[in-house]
């Protein structure tokens, strides 16, 4: 049974006026293209399908919005680190998540989705800076953990966690595979600790 049955696409935004009403709580989605983003709202949500609307052509570039219960919302932004995309459009994008971490009140943290082999790159750290400096909440999966060996992904995760702690306090790191389904309750429940969160 999913933790999430009602969970549903409500729409993509390409600029801020297309954003869904800015009520409730939301937690947004962050990563490289290819680390494993949408496989992880699928596992965190327990829905095989739910992610992949925003893989559709035409959605991989918006900021799509997902609603799991009234009021309660997943956001999965636009995954970054092609070198192919045009300057204009990293401009965009860049002017586009400033403004939805400065301006969204009903965004309580950012997951960053890492894919464990690569560890942080430079736009993860910008991103972490986005949303640090905006003071929302950071929590780091680490995921594809099931291709490291134990001590491998171990040893990655705590340079992720000193790495992130000499810039950014209070960020949380974790260990995760989709596949493998580790560290998903665990996921599941910051998800829901930052959904179930009062207003400030
Ligand atoms: P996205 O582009 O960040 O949304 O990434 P996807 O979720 O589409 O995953 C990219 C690729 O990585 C796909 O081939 C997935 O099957 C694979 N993948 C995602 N998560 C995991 C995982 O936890 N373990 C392994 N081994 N592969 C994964």
């Amino acid at each position: 049974m999913s933790a999430f049955p009602h969970a549903h696409y409500l729409k993509g935004a390409h600029e801020p006026p297309q954003f869904v009403t800015d009520t409730g709580a939301e937690v947004c989605f962050g990563g490289r293209s290819n680390a494993g983003k949408s496989s992880a709202i699928n596992a965190i949500t327990q829905r095989a399908g739910l992610a992949r609307t925003s893989k559709t052509p035409g959605h991989t570039q918006l900021v799509n919005f997902f609603e799991l219960e009234p009021g309660r919302r997943l956001v999965d932004l636009p995954g970054y680190g092609f070198a192919k995309v045009p300057r204009p459009l990293q401009d965009h994008w860049k002017k586009l998540l400033e403004a939805y971490f400065r301006d969204r009140n009903s965004l309580k943290a950012l997951f960053l989705i890492v894919d464990v082999r690569r560890g942080l790159v430079e736009q993860d750290l910008q991103m972490v800076g986005f949303a640090r400096g905006c003071g929302r909440a950071v929590h780091v999966l680490l995921t594809k953990a099931d291709k490291l060996t134990q001590s491998e992904s171990m040893a990655i995760l705590r340079k992720v966690k000193s790495e992130l702690a000499r810039g950014y306090a209070n960020c949380t790191v974790q260990l995760f595979s989709a596949t493998a389904n580790r560290g998903v309750a665990e996921a599941n429940s910051v998800v829901a600790g930052w959904l179930d969160a009062p207003a400030e």
